[in-house]
């Protein structure tokens, strides 16, 4: 018999699978990135109600399998986030909180930090008056998370603070000395980036930036990403 395991998780996504059945990726609390099998979901009206929408905190009980899908036996709704859903610029902020985890929390990873992150940063959506504060910082502590902080506290090469680019494929700061090149980086970006990425969440709630700011960093983070994660 295959073991019956109980796990909570964000339900990440959503996909048809064969004729019948539908596949959900969970972020969850045990072991990162969880697929599950829901056998026969499409025949019936609403499997499980409502419970497995996307963006919804759910507990499962599922049977683990060797190969494959693990194949969910039940799920019972913990939270469903309706400050964010009422409110188009967090659901989208939200909704991009989740592509990242999809795309970047390890399968059957035993590191419960992303799955907190990634809760911590939903309930806060809850009630934000900023979710693209949020995401930026969300962004950022993600990357942090899975073993790609990025340097902003100088040169990563010689330490030097002033005078410096952004050089993503060498982990984020370089001067001109080191190769550094480019557009450079002022110290007001380098500080709200600092500060996305260590303030507390009431603080971080609190944080105003321009929205060129705001922009710049998303830039400058993405590019961050694809540098480290794609290679
Ligand atoms: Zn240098």
């Amino acid at each position: 018999m295959p073991e019956l395991v109980r796990d909570q998780g964000l339900v990440l996504r959503l996909q048809d699978q064969a004729e019948t059945d539908r596949r959900v990726s969970l972020l969850s609390e045990s072991r990162g990135r969880l697929e599950l099998l829901v056998k026969g979901a499409r025949r019936l009206e609403r499997p499980f109600g409502a419970v497995l929408d996307l963006l919804n905190l759910v507990e499962v009980i599922y049977y683990r399998r060797r190969s494959g899908l693990h194949l969910l036996r039940e799920a019972t709704l913990i939270q469903d986030f309706p400050g964010i859903r009422q409110d188009l610029e967090r659901l989208e902020a939200a909704l991009l909180v989740l592509r990242w985890a999809w795309e970047l929390v390890p399968r059957e990873a035993p590191d419960p930090r992303a799955f907190r992150l990634t809760l911590g940063f939903l309930y806060a959506l809850e009630k934000s008056a900023s979710p693209r504060v949020l995401l930026a910082a969300y962004r950022l502590r993600l990357l942090s998370t899975l073993g790609y902080r990025p340097a902003l506290h100088g040169c990563v090469a010689c330490g030097k603070g002033e005078g410096l680019f952004w050089v993503p494929e060498r982990g984020g700061l370089v001067c001109g000395e080191c190769g550094g090149a480019g557009p450079e980086i002022p110290l007001r970006l380098r500080k709200a980036m600092d500060g996305l990425l260590r303030l507390p969440l009431g603080a971080l709630l609190r944080l105003r930036l321009a929205p060129s700011d705001l922009e710049e960093i998303e830039r400058l983070t993405l590019a961050f990403r694809e540098a480290q994660l794609v290679r």
